[in-house]
């Protein structure tokens, strides 16, 4: 810690741009003012949003957490010092354990954590509670996306090349990303596909970033919500029938080709058009562009990732960017735009309920027996498998189900799907503890909030969406009632009476990841904090002695034969339903002032004043259908909830659709409409399609 700028990255989104930080007074962090500059790096190139340019202001904001909170006998919120907040919490931990069994409790962990606290917090869960019940809120990020990866190639890295790569590509197709709102300084990267006139943006909405296709020379493709899957098998339709697939690379480097040619045979542009609403005449151009031949990427993200059939989606794309012949060639491949800050990292390190570091199985013999070495137990000491986000939560308070819950990096009750169900849980526990360092709504309704570090706090390192290891480092002192969520963990855990090692020190704990997962597909062996300090420029998997692998599939996929997988995949009859006469479908995304739950950007002036309230999206024909002009209070409601806001009325949305974005608490909270229903391979819940009724609420 120095009173020079400290390099370190953005707390918020995966591209974890890079900036500086400037104090003063690094010892004073009540009143000295901080500094955020853009710094060069290669995915950011200087630039930041508006919410890394605000970032610094959470630091100081009034609304930090203090001192540790407990719930007092009526029923209010009271200071505690550390040691009685930790006591109450280890007794209350110890009962419900012996009352209801070690399973009872309850870890719900989260994205942005750094790889030091998530990959302790698996360490926590299984070895000082004992319970197998982990997951966290990645299950509603890349869930779906990572299990496509790992069915095809064998490995999950969201992007397997350098994002700096995509500034040479001539044709790029992007499918459910807004990155022009979520991450702008990566719109730079798209400037060669825009000049080549070889940009085309999948999404139901002319978002931000499909209006970069406006010149005229791209392509912006408005399927109907829910429709992806089948737009894709339309695209690889034709790109089999007109003979378009790079027929040597299929037959060297995959298998599966005849299912797959079988799968789509009967997915004609004319039937597509039929389903998804694009034009037939708009596939076959779709798919000669994206065959046309040069430098040509094929980018997932959220918005077709986030269904009920969202694996399948994702491996339909994954699919056809095999027939092309793009994973593995150098200047073309597929990739998947990792959300959270540590979206890629948090899925590596043994906070996923079925995972233990290094990307391991839990249930492979080898891997719980390389892990117990590690941490100096038998492996039978290691819990089995758990259950994903979704089921955890559906259990809370139920019989037989969690009892405590432990959250971390997770505004639950605002980001889960069916938010009313997840809420009905949480007030039934027993026990909730919020690790926050905001009194989010989440951490209003638990029984012990404990004050967190914040990003420009702490030491870690985190891995964007590259796959890319970064530092994040230490610019300030944090209040001193704040602790380090490694602390906490290693005092409840010595309170808890584990004779497991919790260490407090971010860096020690990182050579004990380096070793948990080595030989695993995430592997960091080979990268350490001196190296990194030296320059960030380590991509997993780096194994001890290597030189690390920044682009992957150049020779082999990650399947034992080394081949990928084409994998067959059809539309589901069963998985969106149609609109019922007055439903229209709802969409939920991001707005480019706030972030997941909004738990924190809410809290910037700046953003709020931006965004200070939940807009609904509506088309004008839509509108006037139902009297609803813009500016109107409106309620959106269905089966499981009613949320209220304010119409926007615009041609950015289809008339058949409105969209909510998510950062909005309370009766705001879009979540209160969405689903828990999950895509049955990586249990993703459906936050993209459900059905809702608008109506005004205006005066007559
Ligand atoms: Fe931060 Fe993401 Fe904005 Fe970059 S794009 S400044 S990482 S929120």
């Amino acid at each position: 810690m120095t009173d020079g700028p400290v390099p370190t990255h953005c707390p918020y989104c995966a591209l974890q741009c890079a900036m500086t930080l400037t104090t003063t007074d690094v010892a004073d962090a009540a009143t000295t003012p901080v500094t955020v500059a853009g710094r060069d790096f290669p995915t950011n190139r200087g630039g930041l949003c508006k919410k890394g340019w605000t970032s610094a202001e959470l630091l100081r904001a009034p609304s930090r957490l203090g001192a540790p909170l407990v719930r007092g006998a009526d029923g209010a919120l009271r200071q505690a010092s550390w040691d009685e907040a930790l006591d109450l919490v280890a007794a209350r931990l110890r009962d419900i354990r012996s009352e209801h069994g070690a399973d009872a409790v309850g870890v719900f962990g989260g994205g942005g954590l750094t790889n030091e606290k998530a990959y302790l917090l698996g360490k926590f869960a299984r070895l000082a509670l004992g319970t197998s019940r982990i997951d966290y809120n990645g299950r509603y990020c890349m869930s779906s996306a990572a299990a496509a990866g790992n069915r095809a190639f064998g490995v999950d890295r969201g992007l397997p090349f350098p994002l700096a790569d995509l500034d040479d590509a001539e044709t790029i197709l992007l499918l459910g990303t807004n990155v022009a709102e979520t991450m702008p300084p990566f719109i730079g990267h798209l400037a060669g596909a825009q000049a080549a006139g070889g940009l085309v943006v999948v999404d139901p909405r002319r978002t931000a970033t499909a209006k970069l296709t406006d010149d005229g020379k791209g392509l912006h493709v408005q399927p109907a919500p829910g429709t992806d899957l089948a737009l894709l098998l339309g695209i690889t339709h034709v790109v089999i029938a007109e003979r378009l697939i790079d027929e040597a690379y299929v037959a060297a480097r995959t298998t599966g080709f005849e299912s797959v040619r079988r799968s789509v045979a009967s997915w004609w542009p004319e039937r597509v058009q039929a389903v998804t609403g694009v034009a037939a005449p708009t596939v076959r151009r779709l798919a000669r562009r994206l065959a046309a031949g040069g430098n040509t990427y094929i980018l997932t993200g959220r918005g077709v990732e986030q269904h009920v059939d969202g694996t399948d989606t994702a491996t339909a794309a994954i699919n056809l960017a095999l027939l092309l012949g793009l994973p593995g060639r150098l200047g073309s491949g597929y990739g998947t735009l990792t959300g959270q800050g540590n979206g890629q990292g948090g899925r590596e390190h043994g906070q996923k309920c079925d995972q233990l570091p290094g990307y391991r199985k839990i249930t492979d013999p080898d891997a719980r027996a390389h892990v117990a070495r590690v941490w100096g137990v038998d492996p039978a000491e290691i819990p089995g498998p758990g259950v994903p986000a979704i089921e955890l939560l559906g259990s809370l308070g139920q019989p037989g189900g969690v009892r405590a819950l432990m959250v971390h990096g997770s505004n639950l009750v605002v980001s889960s799907p069916n938010a009313a169900a997840v809420r009905r849980g949480v007030e039934a526990l027993d026990l909730l503890v919020v690790c926050d360092f905001v009194l989010s709504e989440t951490a209003a309704m638990a029984d012990v909030v404990l004050p967190v570090l914040q990003w420009a706090e702490e030491e870690g390192t985190m891995t964007n969406l590259e796959g890319r290891v970064i530092r994040r480092r230490r610019a300030l002192a944090p209040p001193p009632s704040a602790r380090d969520e490694l602390w906490i963990m290693h005092e409840l855990a010595r309170r808890l009476g584990s004779t497991a090692a919790f260490d407090t020190d971010p860096e020690a704990v990182f050579e004990e990841l380096r070793l948990a997962s080595e030989g695993g597909i995430a592997d960091y062996s080979g990268i350490d904090y001196a190296q990194l300090d030296a320059g960030e420029a380590m991509y997993w998997p780096y194994p001890r002695g290597s030189a690390g692998t920044p682009r992957l599939f150049a020779d082999r996929f990650a399947h034992p034969d080394g081949r990928a997988r084409l994998v067959a995949v059809t539309v589901r009859a069963a998985a969106h339903r149609s609109a019922a006469r007055g439903e229209l479908t709802l969409v939920t995304g991001r707005l480019l002032e706030h972030y997941q739950s909004g738990a924190q950007t809410r809290r910037v002036p700046e953003l709020l004043e931006a965004q200070p309230e939940l807009r609904a999206s509506l088309h004008p024909a839509t509108a006037a259908r139902l009297g609803i002009a813009d500016g109107d209070p409106v309620e959106l409601a269905n089966g499981r909830g009613t949320v209220r806001g304010r119409a926007r009325v615009t041609t950015d949305i289809r008339p058949d659709a409105v969209f909510l974005p998510f950062h909005y608490g309370d009766d705001q909270a879009a979540n209160l409409l969405t689903s828990d229903a999950v895509d049955p391979i990586s249990s993703m819940p459906e936050f993209k399609t459900n059905l809702v009724r608008v109506t005004s609420l205006a005066e007559a």
